[in-house]
């Protein structure tokens, strides 16, 4: 008979090895299996823990039969225990299938909360952190990532990108001609290890910065912007739009007001459904 068994999603350190949580070395020690996503870059974290729990590898685009494997143990009882290279599982980062089929067969899916990048970033920037959007990695060709940033430059929470040290320079310049030379951001680079370092400023100021110095392109980063000002977007929402949202937004609820507006007015629809947020 099929057994509802645990999956545990373990957080583990971003690079400083005592930040793990006690109940996440307990339950990676009494675990029957780990999941990893590269078992010989886990490898140092078990020993510097003398945690032997046995390690498979686990990727979401691990062949249907690993996965298969994984869940068969969780089926006959064995408690599973997820871990990605760094910080938490599914964040930029392996498990979804996992998690999403384990739930699907009614398993117990149980996260064992702690470090991530973003939120440790956004934790220490300076930036407002009331709501963010995390948007994990920009996408790597030119074209597309203009486009894609394009979309969020109306967005009026703090925006939370990861990048890689070979597209910062490239990635800081298109969110420049996105968002605005003096959009405040910060780029938080190696965070909990010896050169972590947290740059804030303009964009234009950042992008200095980091041309100016070859060591503001290397390690791991988060790059932090903040939204677009409530009062930009008033300026660009005309008196008219205005009153019929208001009405609109008596009756409906936000993205259909917004859309049924952009149709009366020709507004931008983003325009108006973000204006409407700063308006509750
Ligand atoms: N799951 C991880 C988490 O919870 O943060 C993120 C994994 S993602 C594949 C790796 C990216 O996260 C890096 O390229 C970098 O953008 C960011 N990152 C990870 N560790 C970091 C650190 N110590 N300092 C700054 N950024 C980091």
């Amino acid at each position: 008979m099929q057994e509802r068994s645990s999956l545990y999603i373990v957080s583990t350190p971003i690079g400083n090895l005592d930040d793990i949580t006690v109940r996440a070395i307990n339950i990676l020690k009494s675990a029957d299996l780990i999941a990893a996503e590269d078992t010989r870059h886990s490898a140092k974290l078990m020993q510097h823990y003398d945690i032997d729990t046995p390690l498979v590898a686990y990727h979401d685009h691990s062949s249907a039969s690993q996965t298969e494997r994984i869940l068969e143990k969780m089926r006959a009882g064995a408690t599973v225990a997820l871990i990605s290279d760094a910080g938490t599982p599914l964040i930029s980062d392996p498990g979804y299938r996992l998690v999403s089929i384990a739930r699907s067969e009614g398993h117990h899916v149980i996260p064992v909360p702690g470090a991530c990048a973003a939120i440790a970033a956004l934790s220490a920037a300076g930036l407002p952190s009331d709501a963010f959007s995390f948007r994990g990695f920009p996408p790597a060709k030119s074209g597309q990532r203009q486009s894609w940033l394009t979309s969020l430059a109306e967005n009026t929470e703090t925006l939370v990108f990861y990048e890689s040290p070979h597209r910062i320079e490239d990635s800081l310049r298109d969110m420049q001609v996105a968002f605005g030379s003096t959009r405040q951001a910060v780029l938080a680079r190696e965070l909990t290890k010896t050169f972590e370092t947290f740059l804030s400023g303009t964009l234009e100021q950042l992008i200095t910065q980091v041309e100016e110095d070859a060591n503001q392109r290397k390690g791991e980063m988060v790059i932090l912007v903040s939204g677009m000002e409530a009062s930009s977007l008033s300026e660009d929402v005309s008196a008219e739009a205005m009153k019929i949202m208001g009405i609109l937004l008596s009756e409906l609820p936000v993205k259909k007001a917004a859309s049924l507006c952009a149709q009366i007015t020709g507004e931008k629809k983003n325009r108006l459904y973000q204006w409407a947020l700063t308006q509750k």
